[in-house]
């Protein structure tokens, strides 16, 4: 093990939290465990500046803790510029629940997870992410009401995805107008990767305007019924990411822009739904830039579901909702233009923005 390694393994021993490398001086972490449950979750409050900080809850098999400690820190950082750069007055929280959604999840389960949420008084106000579902927000509902994306039966909004694919297809088109020079999408080839939630909504949109769709995912039977749905073509073969595409719409976990997966990427954009696409934000940026390739920032983009959410807390206005979220396309054409002329990464464009925003009301 070469030293650099060793050091930070060192570090990790000694500062597990605050030392992490996604550590962003977060404001508050919380482990909750409940051994009659086998819940295990963690919490992640990073900014409370704009307002409590709000996110949903991902539950998943994660390999380590030190995974799940990671994901809550990056995604929880993310919604703090996610809300920021959107103009909702929202902080930034997250929260994991280690374990298979599929064979794991109780009510119990999420009615204890609920308890840890109402514990901290509305500082953190969950939301459903991935391995969760609508009925799940409704279990945790009878415990708190630190919680949206309920469903309407209850009086919520219910499944915020359509929303977010909305706002990431209008992000697509802006990109595509910045690089193509036309948002028009017909006769562009776009790969979709992931079509949960939002990905099946993205494809619905692509289609429907005339766009040619690739499809992957690692759950055959989606593959078969979104193809089938759609009349998207399924992706097979060994090389995803170097497969000849117009645009990449990465929908399904993060961290797909990398060292390995830049170098093959044929796509000329970038724009999809997948929180933390980026795995080093300044390295995987700037390689992004220098061959050229439009890249929408993720949390930009994908903001249509918490505007959606925090909607359903304030006051629950649909053709308002659909208008801030049409708007992305605007402001992703900005940052775009001011990536350029500030010669820096667009996502870096964005950040800069949202932080500012940040520290304004801090002051
Ligand atoms: P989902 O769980 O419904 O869908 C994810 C899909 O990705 C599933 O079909 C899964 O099988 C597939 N998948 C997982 N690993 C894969 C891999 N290695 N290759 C290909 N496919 C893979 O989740 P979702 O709600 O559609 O969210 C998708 C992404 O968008 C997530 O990263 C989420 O954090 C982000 N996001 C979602 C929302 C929302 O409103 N749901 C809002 C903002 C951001």
């Amino acid at each position: 093990m070469n030293a650099e390694i060793l050091k930070a393994n060192e570090l990790k021993k000694v500062a597990p939290v605050f030392g992490q490398l996604s550590f962003d001086n977060h404001e508050q972490v919380v482990f909750c465990n409940d051994k009659d449950t086998g819940l295990k979750a963690i919490i992640g409050i990073h900014n409370t500046n704009l307002g409590p900080a709000l996110g949903g809850t991902r539950m998943w098999n994660y390999a380590s803790e030190y995974d799940a400690l990671n994901d809550v820190l990056r995604l929880s950082r993310g919604m703090s510029f996610k809300s920021a750069i959107t103009g909702l007055n929202l902080g930034g929280g997250k929260a994991v629940i280690i374990g298979d959604a599929k064979t794991q999840k109780s009510p119990e389960l999420m009615r204890r997870f609920g308890e840890f949420v109402h514990s901290l008084s509305g500082k953190y106000i969950t939301a459903e992410d991935v391995g969760m579902e609508t009925e799940d927000m409704d279990t945790v509902r009878e415990v708190t009401p630190y919680v949206a994306g309920i469903s309407e039966e209850k009086g919520g909004s219910g499944n915020p995805s359509p929303i977010t694919a909305y706002g990431v297809f209008m992000g697509m088109k802006a990109a595509a107008k910045y690089k193509f020079g036309n948002d028009n999408l017909v006769g562009k080839k776009v790969l979709v990767q992931g079509i949960g939630h939002v990905g099946e909504t993205l494809v619905k949109y692509i289609t429907e305007e005339g766009g040619q769709v690739l499809i992957s995912d690692i759950n055959q039977e989606r593959l078969a019924e979104v193809s089938a749905k759609y009349g998207a073509e399924i992706f097979e073969g060994d090389n995803l990411y170097g497969v000849e595409v117009d645009i990449y719409a990465p929908c399904a976990l993060g961290a797909t822009l990398n060292n390995q997966t830049i170098q093959q990427l044929k796509a000329k954009v970038i724009a999809g739904a997948a929180n933390n696409q980026l795995e080093d934000e300044l390295i995987h940026g700037e390689l992004l830039q220098k061959k050229g390739i439009v890249y929408a920032p993720d949390f930009l983009i994908n903001a249509g579901g918490i505007i959606n959410v925090y909607a359903e807390l304030v006051k629950y206005d649909k053709s308002e909702i659909m208008r801030k979220t049409e708007n992305i396309y605007n402001t992703t054409l900005e940052i775009l233009a001011k990536a350029e002329l500030d010669n820096m990464t667009t996502h870096q464009a964005a950040l800069q923005i949202a932080k500012n925003r940040i520290l304004a009301a801090k002051k």
